[in-house]
C-alpha cells in the first residue's frame, strides 16, 4: 500500500510534468534504479526508484509504475507523430498553397504577355497596311506619271 501512496503523491506534485515517461534521474538529484515491488496489492510490478527512496521510505522521492512509465513514453512518441504528422500537412498546403500563386502569377503574366503581342502584331499589321496604301498610292502615282507621259509622247508623235 505504500507504495502506492508515493505514486500519489508523486503525481499529484509539482514534479509530475517534468517525469513523464522514463525517468532518468530522481528530483534529489539521485539516479533511477528498477526494483519489483513484493506488495499483496502490486506483485512482480516493477517500478523506478532511487537508491535514497528506497532506504527512506518517509521522504517523498520520484516514485513510478515501469509498465506506466512505459506507456506514457508511448503516448509521447504517438503526441510526437502526431505533430510531425500535423507539420507534413502543414508545409503541403503551404507548398500548394505557393505552387497556387505561382500559377496565378503565370497565368496573368502569359495574359500579360499575349495580350502585348497580340497589341505588337496588331500594330505591324497597321503598319504594313500604311505601308501598302503608301506603296499602292505611289504606284498609282507612277501609273499617273507614266500615262500623262506616254499621252504626251503619243501627242507629241501626233504632231510630229
Ligand atoms: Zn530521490
Amino acid at each position: 500500500m505504500s507504495t502506492t501512496s508515493y505514486y500519489s503523491s508523486a503525481s499529484s506534485s509539482l514534479h509530475r510534468f517534468s517525469s513523464l515517461g522514463v525517468p532518468s534521474k530522481c528530483w534529489c538529484g539521485e539516479g533511477i534504479i528498477t526494483f519489483t515491488s513484493k506488495t499483496k496489492e502490486n506483485p512482480y510490478r516493477r517500478f523506478y526508484r532511487c537508491a535514497i527512496g528506497m532506504m527512506r521510505e518517509n521522504e517523498s522521492h520520484l516514485f513510478k509504475w515501469v509498465d506506466e512509465a512505459l506507456l506514457e513514453e508511448i503516448r509521447m512518441v504517438e503526441e510526437k507523430c502526431r505533430l510531425v504528422a500535423e507539420d507534413v500537412n502543414a508545409l503541403r498546403m503551404e507548398v500548394m498553397d505557393t505552387m497556387k500563386l505561382q500559377n496565378e502569377n503565370f497565368k496573368k503574366m502569359e495574359e500579360v504577355m499575349s495580350k502585348k503581342i497580340e497589341g505588337e502584331v496588331k500594330i505591324m499589321k497597321e503598319n504594313v497596311e500604311e505601308l501598302g496604301h503608301v506603296m499602292a498610292k505611289s504606284a498609282l502615282k507612277t501609273v499617273g506619271v507614266a500615262s500623262v507621259i506616254l499621252c504626251s509622247i503619243v501627242w507629241l508623235w501626233g504632231r510630229v
